[in-house]
């Protein structure tokens, strides 16, 4: 038996594209090593459940604020405005995509991928994890998301080996009860560079529990140390800690995702998060869906140039905003002077808006025009320091 395609990877990215692959009939298996759960702080927008049809149960709770806060403490409530962000507990989300995926007609095979093999047939080899023996999976083509430090990207894809990362780590604590401090509902991030030098920290509602944690490309930053200051501060050092654990978080597109031939990547494989915000369940998950689509549309061409599809349909659609946010980051996150001018243009009711739409529908709307020329005058006022840090 030869498979249509073989998805290395069964997270977000993975699942989704072994799903749609499935639903339109192809013969697909879904590789994935299984025993870690993802560390993530699962914030994911509203987009996201309706073009992936989340069902509610999966949201343990439904955040109704954001809080900016900035170096010297100021905090900054922005409401979220005709919906919520939900936030997903990557232990159950996982599962229930891989599950998902299964009952549409993916084949679940659970080992590690070692290599592609080519001769007469492609196949990719893995050591299954029942038994420990190595396997074969003949296919004719391949999806690559297997997550950072993807070993599809690094063997296939020209670059895959050298994919710029943050590093972020987070504890999973034992929320505590409501207080003037902690609110299950609301998500916080942290602008300040003594907790991350060039990224943010977080505090996430998780329901019973929370993600407390931060991210830097920095070497030689203490982690633990900043996430440790950064439940102090937030008073949340007494709570129980349920798990420690940090991951990549790539930084930047690949410039190809395909290798000509019969490989295509997807997710973070592909290098792609959102810049400024590191959000990329929604981005893994779109990725997926077109890398599914290319693959598709290779199978019936027998083009491997097809596989090309799948980031330029990708980037059809979010290569601006990924633009905007990468400008963002560039301007914004690389003194505490420009975090609290961050955090001073985020009281701005016009830019909450404009942000918020842009995370929540993945579009940039036209605000109105005057709104536009407003925010972009004081942006530059910021940038130029023609007004004061604080001013907002
Ligand atoms: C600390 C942290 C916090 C984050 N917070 C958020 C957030 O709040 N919101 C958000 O949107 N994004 C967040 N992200 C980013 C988000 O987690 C990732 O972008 C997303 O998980 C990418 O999905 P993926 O399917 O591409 O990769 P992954 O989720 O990494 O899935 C890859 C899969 O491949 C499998 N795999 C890997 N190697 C092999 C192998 N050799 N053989 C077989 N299987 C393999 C793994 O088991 C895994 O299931 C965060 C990331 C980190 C590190």
């Amino acid at each position: 038996m030869i498979y249509d395609v073989v998805v290395v990877g069964g997270g977000p990215s993975g699942a989704t594209a072994a799903e749609d692959l499935a639903r339109a009939g192809k013969r697909v298996a879904m590789l994935d090593k299984a025993g870690r759960i993802k560390p993530c702080g699962g914030a994911i927008p509203p987009r996201l459940i309706a073009d992936f049809a989340i069902p509610d149960s999966q949201l343990v709770a439904k955040v109704n604020t954001a809080r900016m806060i900035s170096p010297t403490g100021r905090a900054v409530d922005i409401p979220i405005e005709n919906g919520f962000v939900g936030m997903v507990d990557r232990e159950h989300f996982d599962e229930y995509l891989r599950q998902r995926a299964a009952e549409a007609g993916a084949e679940r095979v659970t080992g590690t991928f070692l290599r592609i093999e080519r001769g007469d047939t492609t196949a990719v080899a893995y050591r299954d994890k029942a038994t420990g023996e190595e396997r074969y999976l003949p296919t004719r083509l391949i999806i690559g998301a297997d997550g950072a430090r993807s070993n599809v990207a690094r063997g296939e894809v020209p670059g895959g080996d050298t994919i710029p990362y943050v590093i972020a780590y987070h504890e999973i604590i034992r929320s505590p009860e409501a207080n003037d401090r902690y609110d299950p509902l609301r998500c916080d991030v942290i602008y300040d560079g003594t907790i991350s030098p060039d990224f943010y920290g977080w505090v996430f509602p998780h329901g019973g529990q929370a993600s407390v944690g931060m991210g830097t490309g920095i070497d030689g930053v203490d982690l633990k140390a900043a996430t440790a200051a950064l439940r102090a501060a937030s008073g949340l050092s007494e709570c129980e800690t349920i798990r420690k654990e940090g991951a990549p978080i790539p930084l930047k597109p690949l410039d190809r995702w395909d290798n000509g031939r019969d490989v295509v990547l997807a997710g973070d494989a592909a290098g792609v998060v959102a810049p400024s915000s590191g959000e990329g369940i929604y981005y893994a998950m779109a990725g997926g869906r077109v890398a599914a689509t290319a693959a598709q549309a290779a199978l019936a061409s027998g083009k491997a140039s097809d596989l090309k599809l799948a980031r330029k349909l990708f980037m059809k659609e979010h290569k601006m905003v990924f633009k905007v946010l990468r400008s963002m980051q560039d301007a914004y996150y690389k003194s505490d002077e420009r975090r609290e001018r961050f955090v001073s243009l985020c009281h701005d009711i016009d830019v909450q808006r404009l942000t918020f739409e842009a995370y929540m529908n993945k579009k940039l709307v036209r605000a109105r025009p005057m709104a536009h020329l407003r925010i972009g005058v004081k942006n530059v006022a910021h940038l130029l320091r023609l007004v004061p840090a604080t001013y907002g």
